[in-house]
């Protein structure tokens, strides 16, 4: 029962010694690709700039991502500076554009392109440029933090001015709650409903879909930090003067708490948070107990709401001995650890792959929820795999509707063990190690060069000293 700290040990010195998740700066593009009126422009290698618009447009993006390239002369003489200055006069058109978004990958952020010199408005559209380094930041889950908190703080600053735009719908005539985080789109209705006894109406989701809204995400009563890792964010909420509340509405005791932290948040009479709780609690324990999960579970992800989940699972009848997590330790989830732990669920933040496959040794789990190398390597073990990004956060996880609404899915992946052993039964070890690929002859097994290898990478203890 204990708590990783962030990984400071010699098993993961950074993304670019160990790279084990997707390229950070995902996070950022996808933010400002769902943005409307928004315009987003990568500065980096062509084929850094090439895998993540591939990326983004495989996951649906419908708009243009803009591109400035450069070469070893345009990035040593200042000239790629210039480019994108270029650029981003070209885009700044206030007919089609609200902002123009300027990224900087790995090479131009090495080398210093100092994107805080453009101009900060051209024609009214305002222009943000930020750096998303691999090396810097190391989650693509951080690095949506990273562009909605610059957008944050910039409204807050046009606020801070003066009169700004208000809501499309307009302002609501309740306090509202700005929430965190990208969920399920049935989640935030369900918050909304939950809101509705406290007096409460739900504030825009942050990240936006539009910059207005991030107007009404400063003007909130409370926010509510979902995803935990939004810690930019937080900061230009907490310059707004908004208390923030972490956790979420997830089960029966995380909505119970969620429930009374938002309502004494918000300045909620006491009767009628209790009338909220008595009015969604029983429909959540019914929820939990219709759909029962039986087995054992291991569980990590880089999403942040790993820990949520968790709790979900375990209200369930889940046996959840280790919860991995890409994403840091942060105060917003401190009320979902301490319940995890008291559990006896071993929580390790900032979590390695090999962290998680040790895991899997360790407990040796019916089912492992984890990132695509974790299932891949559960599956190799005839174990069920369940991918967390496709498969468990696209679903329903808040309030009444959120309760149950996993079992299902795990429940069959449960079921396939039988499967999974027939299958290993079949084919055996073919496939595998020295034999993996097509092959025309026989492979032969080297074991000597991998020891010869082995032997000439020194290695580091716990403590980053070379044995
Ligand atoms: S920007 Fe950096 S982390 Fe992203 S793909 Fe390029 S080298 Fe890798």
């Amino acid at each position: 029962m204990t708590t990783s700290e962030p990984a400071s040990s010699g098993c993961a010195s950074g993304p670019h010694d160990r790279p084990q998740s997707m390229c950070p700066a995902f996070g950022s593009l996808r933010v400002g690709l769902r943005m409307r009126r928004t315009a987003t422009v990568l500065s980096g290698s062509a084929c850094c700039v090439y895998g993540l618009s591939f990326t983004s447009h495989f996951y649906g993006a419908r708009r243009t991502v803009h591109y400035v390239p450069f070469d070893s002369e345009t990035l040593v003489t200042g000239k790629l500076f210039e480019d994108i200055r270029e650029a981003v006069h070209q885009l700044a058109d206030p007919e089609k554009n609200d902002v123009v978004v300027v990224i900087n990958l790995c090479v131009p952020s090495a080398s210093g392109v100092p994107l805080r010199l453009l101009p900060k408005e051209i024609n009214g559209v305002r222009i943000i440029g930020i750096d998303v380094p691999g090396f810097g930041v190391p989650t693509h889950a951080e690095a949506k933090d990273v562009l909605a908190g610059a957008m944050l703080g910039y409204a807050r600053h046009e606020a801070e001015q003066g009169p700004v735009a208000a809501p499309r719908e307009g302002r609501q005539d309740k306090p509202t709650v700005t929430l965190l985080g990208e969920m399920f789109p049935a989640d935030p209705m369900t918050i909304a409903a939950l809101l509705e006894p406290l007096g409460l109406a739900n504030g825009p989701v942050v990240p936006t879909r539009e910059w207005r809204e991030l107007y009404g995400a400063l003007d909130c009563a409370v926010t509510a930090a979902i995803h935990p890792f939004y810690t930019q964010c937080v900061r230009e909420l907490e310059l707004a003067g908004r208390p923030i509340v972490g956790s979420a509405p997830v089960g029966y005791d995380g909505t119970a708490h969620w429930l009374e932290a938002i309502g004494q948040a918000a300045n909620v009479p006491t009767k009628k948070i209790d009338e909220a709780k008595n009015r969604f609690l029983p429909a959540i324990k019914g929820a939990l107990s219709a759909v029962p999960i039986k087995g054992r579970i291991t569980l990590s992800g880089y999403e942040g709401s790993e820990l949520l989940v968790a709790r979900l699972l375990i209200e369930s009848g889940a046996d959840v001995p280790y919860v991995g997590t890409a994403c840091p330790k942060t105060p917003w989830s401190q009320v979902d650890r301490e319940w995890l732990e008291a559990k006896g669920v071993r929580v390790n933040y900032r979590a390695t792959l090999e962290e998680d496959i040790a895991a899997i040794d360790e407990y040796g789990p019916d089912l492992a929820i984890g990132t695509t190398p974790v299932v891949q390597e559960a599956k190799q073990r005839a174990l069920p795999g369940l991918y967390f990004t496709n498969l468990i956060s696209a679903r329903p996880l808040m309030g009444p509707a959120g309760a149950g609404s996993l079992g299902q899915v795990i429940n069959a992946a449960l079921a396939n063990k039988v499967r999974f052993d027939r299958m290993k039964g079949f084919f055996g070890d073919i496939g595998q190690g020295p034999s993996a690929g097509i092959w025309q002859e026989v492979p032969q097994d080297r074991p000597e060069f991998r020891k010869k290898q082995r032997r000439s990478i020194p290695i580091k203890s716990i403590t980053g000293e070379v044995l």
